[in-house]
């Protein structure tokens, strides 16, 4: 599960020579050595076990996976960032002096930020604006930016981004649970997205080769090893959904209203993380049919996690892959997450030899499934899937094969200068 050098390779070295020619083009950063730029990438990620379990302060344990958003700087001292999207075709300004008025006037913001084709304007100008009030010193000059994390399809492009930007920025410092929290931060208060932790802190402090067994209310983690053989085949349903399109709002809505309900019998629960579900055993006839299905899932998503890691440590890599797809049924029938088109991909995938587990990964309601297997059996899989889903569904899928990579970090000078255009690359 080595992630490949040239993987960091597209969007790093396509950020790179963007950003080479803006100095050129622009005149700013003049001069420039290939040594005068920082360079950040940062992966998307897939969850392996728990689904909607991080915003209920439970466990979940995803795996960085080795698609990046990247995001090169060229520093200067003209009190300004310029940022350049590649992937949206669009730039905008940020005046350094005028961050803390912009974090101040809504309306200032939305202008900047409100279109729908700037979309990604929201995520970078609010890691900025976020890592401004955190008294982070934050240099100017001029971004690109460049990735190939799908997007909007449960891999956490977003969460990519906003780690590449935090990385590019920050000041060196190792990431930590507090970078996560304020990339997370990031995206609620400016992207309005009500995300928990898990993607940023996958993206921030993943480890390659291993999964990320997170506890998301201590906020404690620890990367456990991926056995060597396995394999992780991520297949698109070419569904597209937005996290902010409401219905994960709705699922979260459901889970207070279960809690509040809850807490007149069984006293002060902060979170359904407080339950077990032999806890829940007691209270079934307290909730409405469809709460009650909704609190089941999350109980037992959460349980599963450290059993799979135990699973893990011992090697006993089928028994962790039929938790993954325990957790499928689980979010399908009880959390009421998925569509057709993914369970067709899950059910096929496991049809074929050699494939541990599978199962939706993301928010659900369409994006992908991560499909855990042994090395090798690709083809084959790709076949089925392809077969089972165009007889229901027609085309449209797409498969990614991919390795557990590591969390972001900066380039080295020798990989900057490698993917250089001066360099003659
Ligand atoms: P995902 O499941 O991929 O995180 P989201 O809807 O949460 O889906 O986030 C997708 C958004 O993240 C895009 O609309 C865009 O604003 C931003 N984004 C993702 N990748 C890039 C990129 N390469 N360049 C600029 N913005 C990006
Ligand atoms: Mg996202």
């Amino acid at each position: 599960m080595i992630s490949p050098e040239s993987e960091i390779r597209g969007p790093a070295q396509r950020a790179v020579q963007r950003l080479e020619r803006l100095v050129r083009e622009t005149g700013r950063s003049e001069g420039l050595e290939p040594s005068g730029i920082r360079v950040a990438i940062a992966p998307g990620r897939v969850n392996l076990l728990g689904g909607h379990t991080d915003y209920n302060e439970g466990y979940v344990l995803p795996v960085a996976v080795d698609r990046f958003v990247s995001c090169a700087v060229a520093v200067d001292d003209s009190g300004t960032i310029e940022f350049h999207s590649l992937d949206f075709d669009d730039r905008f300004t940020l005046e350094l002096a005028r961050l803390s008025n912009l974090r101040g006037d809504r309306e200032e913001f939305e202008q900047l930020a409100g279109g729908r084709q700037s979309r990604w304007r929201r995520y970078v100008a609010g890691v900025i604006l976020e890592m401004d009030e955190a008294a982070v010193p934050l240099a100017s000059g001029l971004v690109a930016i460049a990735g190939d994390v799908p997007v909007g399809s449960g891999l956490s492009s977003s969460a990519a981004l906003e780690a590449a930007i935090y990385t590019a920025f920050g000041t060196g410092v190792q990431a930590t649970p507090e970078a996560a929290l304020l990339c997370q931060r990031a995206e609620n208060r400016w992207a309005g997205v009500p995300c928990g932790i898990m993607d940023q802190f996958a993206s921030l402090l993943a480890e390659q080769g291993k999964a990320l067994f997170l506890d998301c209310r201590r906020l404690t983690y620890k990367n456990v090893s991926l056995p060597g053989q396995s394999a992780i085949t991520v297949v698109d349903s070419g569904v597209r959904r937005e996290l902010a399109d409401g219905r994960y709002s709705r699922r979260r809505h459901e889970i207070e209203t279960a809690l509040e309900i809850l807490r007149k019998v069984a006293g002060p629960i902060k979170s359904l993380r407080d339950l077990s579900p032999g806890d829940l055993a007691g209270m079934e006839d307290l909730l409405p049919h469809t709460l009650r299905k909704r609190v089941e899932h999350v109980v037992g998503a959460i349980e599963r996690v450290p059993k799979g890691v135990a699973h893990l440590a011992l090697g006993e890599v089928e028994r962790f892959g039929q938790l993954i797809t325990e957790c499928h049924h689980s979010l399908a029938r009880l959390y009421e997450v998925s569509i057709p088109e993914l369970d067709i991909i899950v059910e096929s995938a496991l049809e074929v030899d050699g494939v541990f587990g599978a199962r939706l990964t993301g928010a659900g309601f369409g994006g992908c499934c991560v499909i855990f297997h042994r090395e090798g059996c690709e083809e084959e899989l790709e076949s089925a899937v392809t077969e089972a889903f165009e007889a229901g569904f027609g085309s449209g899928l797409s498969f990614h094969h991919l390795h557990a990579a590591s969390g972001a970090r900066l380039l080295s000078e020798a990989e900057i200068s490698e993917i250089s255009e001066s360099s003659g690359s």
